[in-house]
């Protein structure tokens, strides 16, 4: 039995039957009504002691607690290291922990949520999930779609990096690469998918997509229950709002007394979580998002025509100047008395590079633009010097050597008889 209780739709309230509703609430239409999955917590808390007895192999170590039926998808996601950062808390004035999801199987913290979204999938008895990806969910939903035996259709916007690209297609998905953004992506992904009956993944709009991640939230309660802060990049705001939930059930089923304040950290170049947050919080009205209008149905809201979101960071991972989720995330920003902060690329190459140096993680440029995060809240008092923050290093770098390439040094040339050899290396 799935200890799911209810689906509550986060604009309006209205409560669903876990099965009456697929995807958002339909009383706004298009993606505006994103669903909150609710859980029976007094079952869950019966649940739980078994769950917490062992050792974290995988996210299905929290299988009573995740909303799926039958044998789960397992392709390894999950259990991932949580390592002391000396070395990187010392640059940046804190004590750091690095919760390393570089090691998921396809490389990003986004097979947390494909676990859960292709488990269901199967069960239900799709033949075809899709979504609309910036790279990282691109990969994460095809590899798992292989691993359950299900055709897999990606959109991504055309000028992805060439890895996020390959690496989908050699899982056996289809990518359709879409001249425009990621919010293009998304739309034409909701329109097809529709039409032609394939299981949506895509971000907010499929309310399960969250759910594995909140596995991040449990591992990081269990691993680090005194950290004061854990600092995340957000682009649809998803695994922010995936982690926070997991915290905070954590904190509500007894397992940690209190729940780290997040940081949610966003590249210059898309900032649309960032401003709404602090709208809100400052009291002015705001528009981020695409959960944040009035939408009508099939239509998007008005930051949607906004492109201003091609290109205008190194981190594209996070380059979404619509986000999907904002209200979820910066409700968990608000509920954990946490901050967000905005970082410019040459701070995310700083800290991509610092990352590396200190502690052996090719993290990609959103992940590092969490470094960045936590450096720019330590200078302005945010975070005061001597917390224990913990970096979630959401992504391999490795996807992305290109963007990376800027923030190392030239290889030196040497020939066969070692000419050119620096003196003093
Ligand atoms: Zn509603």
């Amino acid at each position: 039995m799935t200890p799911v209780e209810a689906l509550v739709c986060e604009r309006c309230g209205r409560r669903y039957a876990p099965d009456a509703v697929e995807y958002t609430c339909p009383d706004h239409g298009g993606v505006a009504g994103v669903l909150d999955v609710r859980y029976d917590y007094d079952a869950l808390g019966d649940e739980l002691d078994g769950a917490l007895d062992g050792p974290t192999d995988d996210l299905w170590t929290y299988e009573p607690l995740l909303p799926v039926d039958g044998e789960p998808v397992r392709l390894g996601a999950g259990g991932t290291d949580l390592l002391s950062a000396p070395a990187l808390g010392d640059a940046l004035g804190v004590d750091a922990l690095v919760k390393n999801e570089t090691t998921n199987p396809t490389g990003s913290n986004k097979d947390r949520g494909s676990a859960v979204v292709v488990s269901r999938a199967r069960q239900a008895g799709h033949d075809t999930v899709a979504c609309a990806s910036t790279g990282n969910a691109a990969a994460s939903l095809a590899g798992y779609a292989a691993r359950a035996d299900l055709d897999c259709r990606i959109f991504v916007p055309a000028d992805l990096p060439e890895a996020k690209a390959v690496q989908p297609r050699l899982y056996g998905a289809t990518v359709l690469g879409v001249d425009g953004t990621y919010a293009d992506a998304y739309e034409l992904c909701r329109e097809v998918s529709a039409d032609r009956g394939w299981y949506n993944r895509n971000a907010a709009m499929n309310p399960y997509a969250v759910e594995g991640k909140r596995t991040l939230g449990f591992e990081l309660a269990e691993g680090a229950p005194d950290a004061d802060w854990v600092a995340m990049p957000m682009g649809n705001g998803c695994s922010l709002a995936g982690a926070w939930k997991g915290l905070r059930e954590f904190e509500r089923l007894g397992v940690v007394d209190d729940a780290p304040r997040m940081l949610g950290v966003q590249a210059e170049g898309a900032t649309a979580i960032h401003d709404r947050f602090v709208a809100e919080r400052d009291g002015v009205a705001a528009d981020g998002g695409a959960d944040s209008t009035d939408t009508a149905a099939g239509e998007r809201g008005p930051g949607a025509e906004r492109r201003d979101g091609v290109g205008d960071t190194t981190a594209d991972s996070i380059d979404v100047s619509v986000p999907h989720n904002a209200g979820k995330a910066c409700r968990a920003l608000r509920e954990s008395g946490g901050d967000a902060v905005a970082v410019s690329d040459g701070a995310i190459r700083d800290a991509q590079r610092l990352l590396g140096e200190c502690e052996g993680v090719f993290a990609e440029p959103a992940s590092a633009a969490a470094v960045a995060g936590v450096r720019a809240a330590v200078e302005r008092g945010t975070i005061a010097p001597g917390e224990r923050v913990v970096v979630v290093a959401t992504g391999t770098g490795l996807k992305d050597s290109a963007s990376a390439r800027e923030a190392v040094d030239d290889v030196i040339s040497v020939d066969a008889a070692g000419e050119g050899l620096p003196e003093d290396l």
